[in-house]
């Protein structure tokens, strides 16, 4: 579903990312750990080309993000041709970037009514199923600024889901939000990764990592140093700068 191959990334003259090979296979949800500034969030920016990546190769579902390749040379694709590549990728942040002047049911909506053009009534039966399927069935009225922080971000996934993509990127999810909020987005991205979806999920929940997981990858520096079976890797660490980090976060 994703292989990237030696991924690089500079932000002027700051390499970011230093050479990122990895796989996901479809229905694997692989869990991204390491420090602040180790590059999580740019190489998950890559991957739907929200960056452009200056070096290496990334697929998404087959294809070559951001490129068309031809006698071995790459060429830009068009805008209108790199969002067409991003609808097969949902993307959850870590602030719920909801609109707030619409409905929960509207935000929903929203992005398969102005892209897909798809009949409103078909758009609005299946927003109103995936808000039931997120715990929100009795809030699609509400406004953002109406719902807390962790119904809110429940709307961002039901919202991502909307477009049918074949893969789900998690940005922090959690970690915006007050502590007796986290379980019940934790609880519908598990329920998600039980339902077959193939999911990036950067986070700090070491347990979500371990019962959910199928792959841990950490990262520091821009490299992957190390990656595996979570339960392996929490339980033990090769690497000293892995030993080290979950020594402050377990
Ligand atoms: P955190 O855990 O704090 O979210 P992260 O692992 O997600 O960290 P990134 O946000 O990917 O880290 O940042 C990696 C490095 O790239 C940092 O040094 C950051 O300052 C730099 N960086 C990220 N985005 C940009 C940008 N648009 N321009 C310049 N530098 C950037
Ligand atoms: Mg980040």
């Amino acid at each position: 579903m994703v292989r990237a191959e030696n991924v690089h990334k500079s932000f002027g003259r700051t390499e970011v990312l230093k050479g990122i090979d990895l796989q996901v296979r479809p229905g694997e949800v692989m869990c991204v750990v390491g420090p602040s500034g180790s590059g999580k969030s740019t190489f998950l920016r890559c991957v739907n080309h929200l960056e452009k990546i200056n070096g290496g190769r990334l697929w998404v579902n087959g294809r070559l993000m951001g490129y068309r390749e031809k006698n071995g040379r790459l060429y830009e694709l068009r805008d209108r041709e790199v969002a067409e590549q991003r609808r097969d990728i949902g993307m959850v942040f870590q602030r719920f970037n909801l609109f707030p002047h619409m409905t929960a049911l509207e935000n929903v909506m929203e992005a398969p009514l102005r892209v897909k053009k798809r009949p409103k009534a078909e758009v609005r039966a299946r927003a109103e199923e995936l808000l039931e399927r997120v715990g929100l069935a009795d809030r699609k009225g509400n406004y953002p600024s109406q719902l807390s922080g962790g119904q809110q971000q429940r709307v961002a996934i039901a919202r991502a889901l909307a477009m049918d993509p074949a893969l789900m990127l998690f940005d922090e999810p959690t970690s915006a939000l007050d502590p007796e909020l986290v379980g019940e987005v934790l609880s519908v991205m598990q329920q998600l990764a039980a339902d077959g979806m193939t999911m990036m999920v950067v986070t700090h929940e070491m347990g979500f990592a371990r019962e959910v997981g199928d792959s841990l990858v950490f990262m520091d520096d821009g490299v992957i140093v190390e990656q595996g079976d979570p339960r392996d890797v929490l339980a033990n660490p090769s690497h000293p700068r892995t030993r080290e980090f979950f020594s402050k976060v377990l």
